[in-house]
């Protein structure tokens, strides 16, 4: 079992005695009373937080920080043992204590003695603010030969995810009483701060770490990365995690305000599988991405299934799949990027044919587009279309819509790129200024001109949308703009305007989205429940 616990860091006892009521109600699984927080503090006044704890009824981990290892305020060792000694008399479930103290002979002594009269359990913690710890698993392994019963608790930073990996494979191989590998009776705590060590802390429940933790608020987070009660429970689904949760997630930097986690876990929340979905940060390049896949494809029992790509990893996605000999889908394959890949089991015959690599970024903007005119991909022949914008998205919808055989003009502010571009797909192109003589009956902005924080911003003038909306008559033009962010930018606003029809990038995005949710479980999503999710968090 573990325990998702909430960090009590309050400077006094009407603030600690207040948060414990918020933790309780707000469903915290275990309060951990981080001592070391309590301004002026004495034997006294931890009494009392412990025994307020105790009137929750939810298990209880008391620390007294050292300053050297995350401490707010350095108390004496004497002080910091005796509030430790208490809590044990009182039999608190836990008393955390840091490795490097245990180790002198007399502060041993002294938590032994205490133990030996109590129930309390003893957590022996390591941490490291400033980067990796060295050797986990001799670490591990000295802490259990110091004090057999104790808990390891090994607590780093890691600058990238990759440095994740060792303390998922440390809570693989000495897995909790009846977990995992279920030959072992060892629980543990495991977990990696930072942006990076994020799913660290997700994932330690489908590991069979013993705590993970997770603050109040965004403001009483005790440790980076950490994030909100609140968001482990409706964002990532903490009540359902289980050991054979399959994993999917957003590969990318930055992935931090990605909505993906949300449309995704809210989806298989709705349809009640078993499924996790994570924002994976994966900084630098084809390197370090093919590095992040390696050590995906050699752990099978992290259980991941599928992925969405991102910036800027989506040319790295598709070339990966194909150095492993995997399927690329044709389109895909054409446009150079892919934005999912898979893993299937299913179709396991060698290690490099379990991947597959899809884009479902043409997808989602053609489904955006028929749905928005009201017309099948059919109706998209001849249709004359301009293109701003010769980036990734332009590359898919372009070559999403030569497919379908629109007549495309591409219209870039690098006229080089627009012409390799236009060669490629066989479409005309232009520069920026030529969208004066605009005459198209769909209008697609694929700049990021326009997204947040540049929102007054637009590719085309009011004007221009205007004379082309007149030349076409009562038909009268579509807008549509793949930014989401703001929904209606500003190009959208204006073309509402003056009387056109108006697609937006949402719709892009929750229709790419209902596409990769297919590909993840071969189920139709539900695009209206996506839109109703992301318009509610809006
Ligand atoms: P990209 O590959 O970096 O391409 C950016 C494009 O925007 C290039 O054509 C670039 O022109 C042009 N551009 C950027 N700033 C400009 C400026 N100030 N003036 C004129 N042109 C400018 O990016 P991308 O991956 O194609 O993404 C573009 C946008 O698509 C994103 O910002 C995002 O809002 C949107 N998007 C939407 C979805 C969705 O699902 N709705 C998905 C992905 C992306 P140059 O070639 O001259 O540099």
């Amino acid at each position: 079992m573990t325990n998702l616990t909430v960090p009590i860091s309050a400077c006094d006892f009407p603030q600690a005695a207040g948060q414990l009521k918020e933790a309780k109600a707000a469903g915290a699984e275990a309060v951990e009373l981080r001592t070391d927080y309590i301004e002026a503090l004495n034997v006294e006044q931890a009494e009392k937080i412990v025994s307020e704890a105790q009137k929750t009824h939810l298990p209880i981990i008391v620390t007294c920080r050292d300053k050297k290892e995350g401490g707010a305020i350095d108390y004496p060792i004497q002080l910091r043992l005796d509030v430790l000694k208490n809590a044990i008399a009182a039999n608190v479930d836990f008393v955390d204590f840091e490795y490097e103290n245990f180790r002198v002979k007399k502060n041993q002594d002294a938590i032994l003695s205490a133990l030996s009269k109590s129930k309390t359990r003893l957590i022996l913690s390591k941490h490291n603010f400033a980067g990796k710890l060295d050797n986990l698993d001799k670490l591990y392994k000295d802490i259990k030969k110091a004090f057999p019963s104790a808990i390891p608790k090994l607590v780093y930073t890691v600058n990238h995810t990759n440095d994740c990996f060792e303390a998922f494979d440390l809570l693989h191989t000495y897995p909790p009483p009846g977990g995992p590998g279920r030959n072992s009776k060892e629980d543990s705590i495991v977990l990696c701060m930072g942006e990076a060590g994020l799913i660290s802390r997700i994932i330690a429940k489908k590991l069979g770490g013993l705590i993970t933790y997770a603050s109040l608020n965004e403001k009483s987070a005790t440790a980076a990365g950490q994030i909100t009660l609140e968001q482990m429970k409706k964002l990532y689904r903490w009540d359902k995690i289980d050991a054979d949760t399959e994993l999917y997630g957003i590969i990318g930097s930055p992935v931090a305000h990605s909505l993906s986690p949300l449309i995704h876990n809210s989806s298989f929340e709705k349809m009640g599988l078993n499924k996790l979905y994570l924002p994976l940060l994966v900084d630098g390049g084809s390197k370090e991405f093919n590095q992040f896949m390696e050590n995906i494809l050699k752990r099978d029992w992290l259980n991941f299934k599928g992925f969405s790509i991102t910036i800027p990893h989506k040319e790295n996605a598709l070339k990966f799949v194909k150095d492993k000999g995997g399927f690329v889908e044709p389109l895909a394959d054409k446009i150079g990027a892919a934005n999912t890949i898979l893993i299937d089991e299913s179709r396991v015959t060698s290690d490099e044919r379990r991947l597959s690599a899809y884009n479902t970024d043409y997808a989602g903007a053609l489904d955006a587009i028929t749905t928005g005119m009201g017309i099948t991909r059919t109706g998209l022949k001849g249709m004359p279309v301009a293109v701003i914008g010769a980036g990734g998205v332009a590359r898919a919808i372009v070559a999403g819509l030569r497919d379908c055989e629109a007549k495309i003009a591409i219209y870039n502010r690098t006229v080089k790129r627009a012409e390799a571009l236009a060669k490629e797909f066989d479409c005309d192109f232009a520069g920026l200024e030529e969208l004066k003589d605009l005459n198209a009956k769909l209008v697609i902005n694929c700049t990021s001109i326009g997204m947040h924080p540049k929102i007054n911003e637009t590719p085309i003038a009011k004007g221009i949308l205007q004379k082309a909306q007149r030349h076409k008559g009562t038909e009268g033009i579509v807008v549509f703009d793949t930014v989401y962010n703001p929904v209606e930018t500003l190009l959208l606003k204006q073309a509402k305007e003056i009387g056109a029809k108006t697609i937006s990038g949402l719709d892009m995005f929750i229709f790419q989205a209902a596409e990769q949710f297919k590909l993840f479980t071969g189920k139709d999503a539900n695009p209206d429940l996506m839109r109703k999710i992301i318009s509610d968090f809006l």
